[in-house]
């Protein structure tokens, strides 16, 4: 039977359908008893778990969101759940999800052909094939949609591929990764389907991090690499149709950072309701009661604002600056609930076991990535202004 979180105070949940319920508690049970027990070593090792990625495919997660592989009718609001129960438990393999699943199928649901979609879906749905998204590069992040410098040249039936990418996820085990590039041609940003063991293809990890670690992010360099026109995604045309399927993964990363909150949240609700100091659990003393009640109100309050982004997909009206909105203010929201949840710990809320620290640190990846809190406000600033601020 379906278990509403604790920390879903309003009942948002309560909407989902019957099987969507059920299939939110076996993908909670699998992740709570058999990938909760890892994380932590995990994230100290910056290892990532790829025995989770048939587990996963099993639990149906890499096929609900296209109309080719899903097993039953669902709603945005049920995907944005899938990634609240992700990161809730670790933002790192929410994140794994958000790429494989998110940004390089949808790249291939939303801009591939139907030949391409009934090639490619199918195995990254069994997670057979992994796959990343190649984007931003070593000199292009923020403004990658006029600064792209991998550049795709037409030779024949094919397309050679030279440039570089940096922080792409999944790309150190990944079997394709969708590589963004300008075409020497015409001069816009087209999106091709590679294949990692292509010459002239190489990926390297990214050593250091401190946020996310359990997630494997890479540095690509393409030399020469050569592309069939038939791994042209045929219907990527333009940088629009990039940031179409950004708008539909942002809206996920927003989902994640609430997930991300609730698990710092419920480890210091659980710890204060413990730890006793002046004689009594620190729980019952009424500043430690406002950071536990204040991280609770920001979370109800981006649960409400992103289950309305999902129901206006679900209504075909979302809209680019709509994501931007939600993935803005619930990752600054839970950038203020895990320092408070890290705070509500005190010296233990540094210390990985403590499941406090973990989530305090991933939250700046999540907060940077898939357009910079600055870079979405400036999305809703073009719209409600009418003034591109950021061109
Ligand atoms: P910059 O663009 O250099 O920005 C630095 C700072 O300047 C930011 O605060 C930014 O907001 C600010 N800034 C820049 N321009 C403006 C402006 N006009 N006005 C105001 N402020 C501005 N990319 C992929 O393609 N695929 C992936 O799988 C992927 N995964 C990632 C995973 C992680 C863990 C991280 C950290 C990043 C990942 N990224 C990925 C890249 C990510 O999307 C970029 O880091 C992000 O877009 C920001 O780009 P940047 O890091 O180059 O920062």
């Amino acid at each position: 039977t379906f278990e509403p979180l604790a920390s879903d105070f309003f009942g948002y949940s309560a909407q989902l359908s019957d099987q969507e319920k059920e299939s939110i508690m076996a993908l909670r049970s699998y992740l709570e008893t058999e990938v909760k027990p890892l994380v932590n070593g995990l994230w100290e090792r910056a290892e990532f778990p790829h025995q989770i990625v048939k587990k996963l495919a099993e639990l149906d997660v890499y096929r609900f969101g296209w109309e080719s592989t899903k097993p039953f009718e669902n709603s945005a609001v049920f995907r944005g759940f899938v990634a609240l129960e992700l990161a809730r438990i670790d933002a790192s393999v929410a994140t794994h999800v958000g790429v494989h699943n998110g940004l390089a199928m949808g790249s291939v649901n939303v801009a591939g052909s139907d030949e391409q979609r009934a090639e490619w879906l199918p195995k990254m749905a069994s997670g057979e094939i992994v796959g990343a998204f190649g984007l931003t590069e070593p000199d292009s992040g923020s403004d990658s949609a006029q600064g792209l410098r991998t550049v795709a040249t037409r030779d024949g039936d094919d397309w050679i591929l030279n440039g570089s990418k940096r922080w792409i996820g999944n790309a150190t085990f990944s079997d394709i990764t969708i590589i963004w590039a300008k075409s020497a041609e015409d001069g816009q940003v087209k999106g091709f389907i590679v294949k990692t063991d292509t010459p002239g293809y190489t990926a390297t990890k990214i050593e250091g991090k401190q946020s996310l670690r359990i997630v494997q992010n890479a540095d690509i360099t393409l030399e020469n690499v050569r592309v069939p026109e038939s791994m042209r995604l045929q219907n990527a045309n333009s940088f629009r149709d990039t940031a179409s399927v950004l708008r539909l993964t942002r809206a996920e990363v927003a989902w994640a950072a609430v997930g991300n909150s609730i698990g710092a949240y419920e480890a210091a609700l659980r710890y204060t309701k413990q730890r006793v100091q002046f004689g009594k659990p620190i729980a019952s003393h009424q500043l430690v009661q406002d950071l536990l009640v204040k991280s609770l109100g920001n979370i109800t309050s981006s649960l409400g604002m992103v289950v309305q982004v999902s129901r206006m997909l679900d209504e075909g009206v979302q809209r680019d600056e709509h994501s931007a909105l939600a993935k803005a203010f619930a990752t600054a929201r839970m950038r203020e609930t895990v320092a408070w949840c890290r705070e509500a710990l005190g010296g233990n809320g540094i210390v990985l076991e403590y499941d406090v620290a973990r989530h305090f640190a991933d939250a700046e990846a999540l907060y940077s990535y898939e357009g910079t809190r600055e870079m979405n406000t400036l999305i809703v600033g073009r719209t409600i202004t009418g003034f591109a601020a950021f061109v």
